[in-house]
Order: C-alpha cells, then structure tokens, then sequence
C-alpha cells in the first residue's frame, strides 16, 4: 500500500483577486511518478508552489503524510531554469552545496561529508567533471541535473521540477526523464510540470490535467483523449494510439478551420499554406481610402 506524502483537499488560491486554482484534490502518494499538464497560466507553477509550501492555500488543507500525520516531509524542489540568474558567480559545485543549506544549521561552511555527497552525486548524474565550471557554461541537460543534484543532496521524499524538459533537445529531453525514472525507481516519489504531452505519454504512469481545476487525472490512457484535451487546451487535438504508443498533436485543418471562422483584419496580409496567394489588385480609389503611410522622402 502507497501511503499518501502529500495531499491538497479543497484547495484553492488566488492572487489578489484572481482564483488561480479552484477546489483541487490531489494526493501524491510514495513512489508516485506524476505529470502535471496544461495551458500556459493554468496554475501548474502555482500548485508546484502550494506542494511545496511556498504558497499557502486561500481556501482548503494541506496534510502532509497519512492523514495530515506527518510533521514534515523531506522535498527537494528544481525551479524553472528561465527564473535562474546565470550570472550569480557560483560553480556547479556550489550550486548542488546550496541544497544542504537547510541543513547546515549554524555553520556557514558544507562539511565534508556533504561535500563528498555532493561530489558523489554530480558523478552518478554524469556531471563531475563540470563541478568546477561556472554554471553559466553548462548546456541546458547539464544545468538542469546540476539543479537535481542540488536537489537530491537532501535525500528529498518527494523531487518536485517546474518544466523540467523546456528549452532542451529531443535527445536531453530523453536522458532528462530516464534519469527521473530512476531516481523514481530508487523510491523518489516526483512531480514534474510540462508542456511536452508525448513525453509524458511514453514516460508517466500518471497525470493530472489542470486548467484552473483538475480536469482530468489517471494514466495517460484515460486522460489523454480528444475530449479531454479539447477541455484542456480549448483547441482540437488528435490522439493516435499505435503499437501501444500515444501521440499527440494538432488536429490537422484546426489551425486552418478556426481561421477561416475568425477571418482577419482588413488590411493584414493573411498567411497562405501551400499555393501562392492570388495577385491582389489595388485599384487607385481603393488605394485613396486607405491610411497613409510615411514614405522616405518624408521627414522624421
Ligand atoms: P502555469 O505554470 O500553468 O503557466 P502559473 O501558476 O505560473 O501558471 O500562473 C497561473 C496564473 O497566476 C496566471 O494567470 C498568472 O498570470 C498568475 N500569476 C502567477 N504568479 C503571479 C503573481 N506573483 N502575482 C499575480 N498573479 C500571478
């Protein structure tokens, strides 16, 4: 039996005056492996923050461990990369020391157990050679397991990661999610945001579909469906299920259908798809109505 770590019942939170999230319930239990998944500002940053403790709920409990049983769960948190200042002068070293800092109490130094931890850790994510370099010049993949390494020195329970497979090639992207599905195996229970829908799909046993509320939650097969994803996105998408695999995408003609609907603004060249436009003839009074223009000849 996977005893929940972490539970959110009836939670909501706004900022101000807006409801960011509405009435969630979700439980992540040990050894869980779930992606969150939705438009961009549908609340995946912001429930990562609730999980995490550095949002408190307007409305609604946060129980930690069975029942709310626990006192504290042991987590470790990598945040987006887009929020990082990369030209804070520190080393990839010192970026994974900085995640035993709650740990350190009073001393300002890491002791050398931890720092052989660290060491230990950067060479089992295939970094140690880089310990020495400026975070700055890493590649997206190698920052990226500098912050999970920075993020595994506290033994976390429960790894929560903002987006971490944007900005990164097809092949990190890969390597990025067997790394989490490792550490997944070694008895990590992890949460990740994400905007990549066919990497969850082939990847995650579960997901959570948020757009505001949870619209959908289950295994990728339940949850991934047209109808789901028509919820979620307010946009038609196609699932195609093939020798076990799913993948999913645009709709084709969505993109074409809606704006043929929507038309566009006079005076704004539409985007043609696949045969040239036709010769568009301006005849001399229909050029007169138009807005004049400033040419070059006049003055600035
Ligand atoms: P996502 O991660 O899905 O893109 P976020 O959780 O970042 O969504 O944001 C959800 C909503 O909350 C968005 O509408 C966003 O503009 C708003 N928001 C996020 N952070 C703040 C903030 N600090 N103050 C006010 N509104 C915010």
């Amino acid at each position: 039996m996977h005893h929940p770590i972490l539970e959110l019942r009836e939670v909501s939170f706004t900022y101000g005056e807006d409801v960011v999230l509405e009435r969630l319930n979700v439980t992540i239990r040990e050894g869980a492996f779930v992606g969150v998944v939705g438009p961009s500002g549908a609340g995946k940053s912001t429930l990562l923050r609730l999980l995490d403790g550095t949002a408190k709920p307007t409305r609604g409990t946060v129980l930690l461990g069975p029942e709310g049983r626990s006192r504290e769960i042991r987590l470790g948190v990598v945040p987006q990369l887009e929020t990082i200042d990369w030209n804070f002068p520190i080393t990839v070293e010192e970026v994974v020391l900085l995640g035993g800092a709650a740990d350190a109490g009073l001393r300002p130094w890491a002791s050398a157990e931890t720092k052989s931890r660290a060491r230990s850790l950067l060479d089992e994510l295939g970094i140690g050679p880089l310990a020495h370099r400026h975070i700055r010049n890493l590649s997206g993949g190698q920052q990226q397991r500098a912050f999970i390494a920075r993020a595994l020195l506290r033994k976390p329970e429960l790894l929560l990661l903002d987006e971490p497979t944007s900005g990164v090639d097809v092949a990190t992207r890969h390597d990025i999610l067997h790394l989490l599905h490792s550490l997944n195996h070694e008895g990590i229970a992890i949460v990740i945001t994400t905007h990549d829908l066919n990497a969850v799909a082939a990847h995650l046993p579960s997901l959570i579909c948020l757009n505001r509320r949870v619209v959908a939650a289950g295994t990728p097969d339940e949850v991934l469906r047209e109808d789901v994803l028509r919820e979620l996105y307010g946009a038609e998408m196609l699932v195609v299920r093939q020798d076990g695999m799913l993948l999913v995408g645009d709709a084709p003609g969505a993109f074409r259908d809606a704006h043929a609907r929507a038309g566009h603004p006079e005076g704004i060249a539409a985007a043609h798809f696949g045969e040239e436009p036709p010769e568009h003839e301006h005849p001399a009074e229909e050029e007169d109505r138009h807005t004049p223009v400033r040419t070059r000849q006049e003055p600035l």
